[in-house]
């Protein structure tokens, strides 16, 4: 039981160990090559999985670019302020709801992507990525882990001028920069991890640790927030959700990113994913 799904030029590839299988060879057509496709039918994917992956591989994986393991979804979520910590070092308090924002989905990039720079006041944001296999509309929380098709690894990439340009700030548009969603290296279905509710997350940029903490510390777990979300809008198969980073961002810091910066996130049992940063032209023109 169970798969890691990613994308390859497009393709939902199955990985296991450093080779992969394409989904829609290794079936023999079974399932379709879109990785949109894999999500909505994620409990037959995780069934047949381990059959699919016994043959010869496509590729390895050392020879290919990944794309997001995502691309598509209707919906993407992220939520602030979902960690104690990150709350104290904002100087915020407690949101008494989970503060729900938008990253647009072109936003979305894979997990060796650049990160475009489009001012000197970008910031990274590690987070564990849920994506949803099942969809539904008030979906409880004691049923909400079994609406989960698997767990990805997200930055958060966050240019704080263009977020404080407004007031409330807002936040859709800063956290949307084309790039500014790294994602992957896979999806990791939930049945294999032994408890999806605490896993260790860690950002390092240029090997130096910044955030380190476990997502067990969330103020709003997994499943209250596809509750939460669902009450309000139906959930679909594809849907994802940044869940909210823990603190150790750049903006508490004073490091926020640079050019030639990279960022390297990791989360236990799924893996890590390295991005480097690259300052390109303002996305405002100079004051004059
Ligand atoms: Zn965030």
């Amino acid at each position: 039981m169970g798969f890691r799904l990613a994308n390859v030029e497009g393709r939902a590839v199955l990985v296991e160990g450093g080779d992969f299988f394409d989904l829609e060879a290794t079936s023999e057509g079974f399932f379709r090559p879109d990785p949109m496709e894999a999500y909505r039918r994620w409990a037959e994917l995780s069934a047949l999985a381990p059959g699919l992956t016994s043959g010869t591989p496509t590729g390895a994986l050392a020879d290919v670019e990944l794309g997001p393991p995502v691309p598509r979804p209707q919906k993407c979520f992220a939520v602030g302020l979902n960690y104690q910590s990150h709350a104290d070092e904002a100087g915020l308090d407690v949101p008494a709801v989970p503060l729900v924002f938008t990253k647009f989905p072109s936003c979305l990039v894979g997990p060796t992507a650049d990160v475009e720079l489009r001012s000197d006041g970008c910031d990274y944001e590690g987070e564990l990525v849920v994506v949803i296999g099942t969809g539904g509309k008030d979906i409880a929380k004691a049923d909400a882990w079994s609406h989960v098709a698997g767990l990805t690894i997200g930055q958060d990439i966050s240019d704080r001028p263009a977020q404080f340009a407004a007031s409330p700030p807002h936040f859709d548009l800063a956290k949307s920069f084309d790039t500014f969603g790294p994602m992957g290296p896979f999806v990791v279905s939930v049945d294999q991890f032994d408890n999806p509710d605490d896993l260790r997350i860690v950002v390092d940029v240029n090997n130096e640790t910044r955030q380190n903490d476990s997502t067990a510390r969330m103020i709003f777990d997994v499943p209250t927030l596809i509750s939460y979300l669902s009450r309000i809008t139906t959930l679909l198969p594809g849907d994802v959700i940044f869940t909210g980073t823990p603190d150790g961002i750049g903006l508490a810091q004073g490091k926020l990113l640079a050019d030639g910066d990279v960022i390297t996130t990791k989360i236990e049992g799924i893996g890590s994913m390295t991005n480097r940063c690259v300052r390109v032209s303002d996305y405002v023109e100079a004051a004059n």
